[in-house]
């Protein structure tokens, strides 16, 4: 039989009152969950629900998430965009991010701490030493996907408006060139189509 942990939780899901997971302010998303979903077939799917958030102060990076939407029942506050709130759960269950699997237990680097006192699950449930573990892993691997995201992405995106800016130069000096042989093209009509007198020099 297996060991008992100090840590108990239990998800409520579509019982839980609090909808604590689905209303934090922040549903981060991870490349690794672009890449899982890529796996699963889903991405194109899944990320019309993901937001780029571009810094909006020197403090802040470049970050993932999912798009928000206002909840039916108290619209002046907002929920992830794949909660449903008639079903009290989530439309995309077996694909969510990794940062809603590992809810609420996170991992900082150096120790896991419960990220919200709000959710109601818990303090519910024995965990056997197994299933800690196995928190503690996930914990573990959203915390090495952050980081790297939270590295990788302001990159990826520099590289990317980069190569646009090099694509809209392009585009800009091809139609510039199109523009000038049009013009010339149409200069050299009109002077063909002056009338002539007899001895051949153009009419005034
Ligand atoms: S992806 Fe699903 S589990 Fe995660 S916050 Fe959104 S609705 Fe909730």
């Amino acid at each position: 039989m297996s060991e008992k942990s100090k840590y108990n939780f239990k998800c409520l899901e579509q019982k839980c009152t609090t909808k604590a997971c689905h209303i934090r302010e922040h549903v981060t998303v991870t490349l690794g969950d672009l890449g899982r979903w890529t796996t699963q077939g889903y991405l194109m799917n899944i990320l019309l629900g993901v937001s780029l958030k571009m810094p909006t102060s020197e403090d802040d990076g470049i970050v993932l998430e999912m798009a928000r939407k206002p909840l039916e029942e108290e619209p002046e506050s907002t929920c992830c965009i794949f909660y449903n709130e008639k079903a009290n759960g989530c439309e995309i269950r077996y694909s969510r991010p990794i940062s809603c699997r590992t809810y609420p237990l996170e991992f900082n680097g150096e120790k896991y701490y419960l990220s919200s006192k709000d959710c109601p699950g818990v303090g519910q449930g024995e965990v056997s030493k197994e299933a800690l573990q196995e928190a503690r892993s996930v914990a573990e691997q959203e915390y090495r996907e952050r980081v790297e995201t939270d590295t990788a992405l302001p990159a990826i995106y520099s590289v990317i408006m980069t190569e646009l800016i090099k694509q809209s130069a392009e585009a800009m000096k091809k139609r510039a060139k199109e523009e000038k042989t049009e013009t010339e093209d149409s200069v050299s009509q009109e002077s063909e189509n002056q009338p002539s007198d007899s001895k051949g020099n153009d009419a005034e």
